[in-house]
């Protein structure tokens, strides 16, 4: 709900001096990056908008309009339809319904009244210019809806004070909307920058609240308000093209909060099937142990959507089970046991119960996890699932990305701690857990996406920031019980530090990064992807996953290497002379090449065979519930981006040669191996050699005794 920077503290040796030993300030962190995640910090924050969900008005609360008469006009809408024919027999609503691209409109007023109340100008139109239409056209095609058929009008009653959209700092709504309403609109998104303390902590970037809903409660309208003073710009009031991205990744999921992902929505869900409430009306309260222990009384969904589980730790959470969801997340881990997907389980507000976020631990690179990846930020079927088991939406799985994380790793990768001993008491990350987790507080590795260069994230818990240690059943390290990795990860160590100032000079997709010695021969290029090797580093070189083969191809110097397997150990020259023989480990293919396995999690449409036959070799392949289901992501109709070929044919062995190559393998090889330019290397050198023969021998022969003898004068 809301967007918070933080600082990646880790302990132990950073690369370039650059922050992290113990006890690193909260001033040193880039800037550049934006990272949010809950804490205590922004609790106060996330406190105010649940209260403008509970309290604004009381349909929020009860799930009893004010006007009972309140429609808003659509041609055929199937739960319409079904409260007509409730009384006839059950029919799949599923069918013959135009939904059509969620259309959704901003209204800006209240932003650009900031131009005048400030030094804002550039940060306005760069959030109205750059980051609103990105994140509108991302939502219009990610979900359709039944579309409003005449102007959206916006009802007064649902609003705060009658006239504001959330909370009086945000947008007063124009009188024009309540009256005559908005043209060609699914959604209203009233955008604000109001700089109170109320929304803006000093790492707040954005908070979002829905504040209108049609008979059918998909919210119409919304809020979401913009920190301005956290918006960073270049002095031209540009800004880095990742920067852009960081921006609207988090107007993605802001909006997402007021699109349903929020724990004040999920009573309002509907059913598509029977095309009635998930949760009947009036809400009733119920007393209920909450995720952090203490019971509260309270509304809550129906247990057909959330349910409160106890997991193998004990630790307790709550999960949403509605069918779509849990068949994405069983496709997701190769687990299908799951009861459905975790939220959060560590309250951060302080009258959280069930979190608004996906779990960190179980779901670290999604767009609704509480904390954002410094490198990677992927909406992946999950968020959709959700939406489209809302009822008020059918998603297209086709925006999303399967998330690398645990990807088909099994039950061991959701139930079984992240570390553990061996037999010796040494910490050891677990089969389950490899390329995700890690032991060492120093240790190199690679983004969950493989795009990024990482550090391992240690913090030592009895310093940092006065943080509490880690409670018993989140302490892995023997002896220490002081060390975790983040909190909101369950403390598991993960590859989440940035060791540069700046993470994208850790990109292995930026060419600007390939300009150093190289003497490795990494290829930083649009292709590249990170790999784990025994260089002290891990490495950027250009990669492939190749449909057909099943495998990844990895470009090192122009010559492709294989990858079959998982964590096969690949022995590399990395120059012509096998004078520099390095070891890369290749990574979990089901986590560098999602989409090989079952694409869009088989769209909740149907089950990840990860064991399906194919052509005689073992292929991943989604099961569809109805077998004449054709829809994109069950039928493995996704367009696969430029990450995946469909063959290796296209791969073209191209070998380069460093230009000293040739004359390193004069002194190292056998003369059968030369090539041209080490012959031409070697000539060259034996005319040098005889040259420095030559004037060695020279300076050794006596001068000529033939100079004449000056006379004296006393001769
Ligand atoms: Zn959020």
């Amino acid at each position: 709900m809301l967007i918070f920077l933080v600082p990646i503290t880790t302990i132990g040796g950073q690369e370039d001096g650059t922050r992290g030993i113990r006890g690193t300030s909260l001033n040193d962190i880039p800037t550049n990056v934006i990272r949010r995640i809950y804490g205590k910090q922004n609790s106060a924050v996330r406190r105010e908008i649940h209260a403008i969900e509970e309290s604004s008005t009381g349909y929020w609360r009860t799930g009893i309009r004010g006007d009972p008469d309140f429609e808003i006009e659509y041609e055929n809408h199937p739960f319409a339809l079904s409260q007509k024919r409730r009384k006839e027999t059950h029919r799949n609503l599923n069918e013959n319904f135009e939904f059509k691209p969620l259309r959704i409109k901003f209204a800006t007023d209240a932003l650009e009244a900031q131009r005048r109340n400030g030094n804002y100008d550039d940060k306005v139109d760069f959030i109205i210019n750059n980051i609103l239409p990105r994140m509108g056209k991302f939502w219009s095609s990610a979900l359709s809806v039944i579309p409003i058929e005449s102007n959206l009008i916006i009802q007064s009653n649902e609003l705060a004070n009658g006239v504001f959209c959330g909370d009086s700092e945000f947008t007063r709504v124009p009188d024009s909307h309540l009256t005559t309403g908005v043209e060609d609109a699914d959604l209203v998104l009233y955008v604000s920058g109001q700089p109170s303390t109320r929304f803006c902590a000093p790492r707040t970037l954005a908070v979002a609240v829905a504040c209108n809903f049609d008979q059918f409660d998909r919210p119409i309208a919304g809020a979401i308000n913009f920190c301005l003073d956290q918006v960073i710009l270049d002095d031209d009031g540009s800004a880095h093209p990742a920067v852009v991205d960081d921006n609207v990744d988090v107007a993605i999921h802001e909006a997402a909060h007021v699109l349903g992902m929020s724990s004040n929505s999920f009573r309002y869900f509907w059913d598509h099937d029977t095309g009635e409430p998930r949760t009947s009306r009036g809400f009733k309260e119920s007393t209920v142990e909450c995720v952090d222990g203490k019971k509260r009384t309270m509304f809550l969904p129906d247990q057909n959507t959330l349910r409160f589980e106890v997991g193998a730790n004990g630790q307790r959470h709550a999960a949403i089970v509605t069918n779509t969801v849990k068949t994405v997340v069983r496709n997701q881990f190769d687990c299908q046991t799951l009861s459905g997907a975790q939220l959060e389980n560590q309250p951060t507000g302080t009258d959280s119960c069930t979190g608004d976020h996906w779990d960190e631990r179980l779901f670290y690179p999604e767009a609704l996890s509480g904390v954002i990846s410094p490198s990677t930020n992927i909406l992946s079927p999950l968020t959709l699932a959700l939406l489209e088991d809302s009822g008020w939406y059918k998603a297209n799985f086709t925006m999303s990305s399967v998330s690398p994380w645990g990807h088909g790793v099994g039950c061991d990768f959701v139930d079984q701690p992240c570390l553990v001993t061996d037999d010796s008491n040494k910490l050891v990350v677990p089969d389950y857990g490899r390329g995700f987790f890690c032991t060492k507080a120093n240790g190199r590795g690679c983004s969950p996406s493989h795009h990024f260069k990482m550090g391992c994230t240690v913090v030592d818990y009895s310093i940092f920031s006065g943080n509490k240690i880690p409670v018993e059943e989140f302490q892995y390290f023997p002896g220490e019980p002081e060390l975790g990795g983040p909190e909101q990860a369950d403390y598991c160590p993960l590859y989440s530090s940035p060791y540069k100032n700046d993470v994208h000079d850790l990109d292995c997709r930026n060419s600007d990064n390939g300009n150093g010695l190289g003497i490795f021969s990494e290829s930083y290029s649009e292709n590249s992807m990170c790999f784990e090797t025994n260089s002290g580093e891990s490495r950027c070189y250009e990669a492939k996953c190749i449909k057909d083969e099943f495998s990844m191809e990895v470009n090192i110097r122009g010559e492709h290497h294989t990858c079959s397997k998982d964590f096969q150990e690949l022995s590399v020259k990395v120059s012509d002379t096998g004078l520099l023989p390095i070891t890369i480990t290749c990574p979990r293919l089901s986590s560098a090449c999602p989409d090989m396995f079952c694409p869009a999690n088989c769209a909740g449409r149907g089950i990840c065979n990860y064991t399906a036959i194919v052509n005689g070799t073992t292929r991943p392949k989604c099961t569809c519930f109805n077998e004449s289901d054709s829809s994109a992501g069950c039928a493995e109709t996704r367009p696969l981006d430029g990450r995946y070929l469909d063959d290796s044919s296209e791969l073209i062995d191209d070998i380069e040669d460093t230009y000293f190559d040739p004359l390193i393998a004069v002194f190292i090889d056998d003369p059968s191996t030369w090539n041209n330019a080490s012959w031409a290397w070697a000539s060259g050198l034996f005319m040098l050699f005889l040259l420095i023969i030559l004037c060695i021998c020279s300076s050794c022969i006596p001068a000529r005794r033939g100079r004449k003898r000056i006379p004296r004068s006393d001769d």
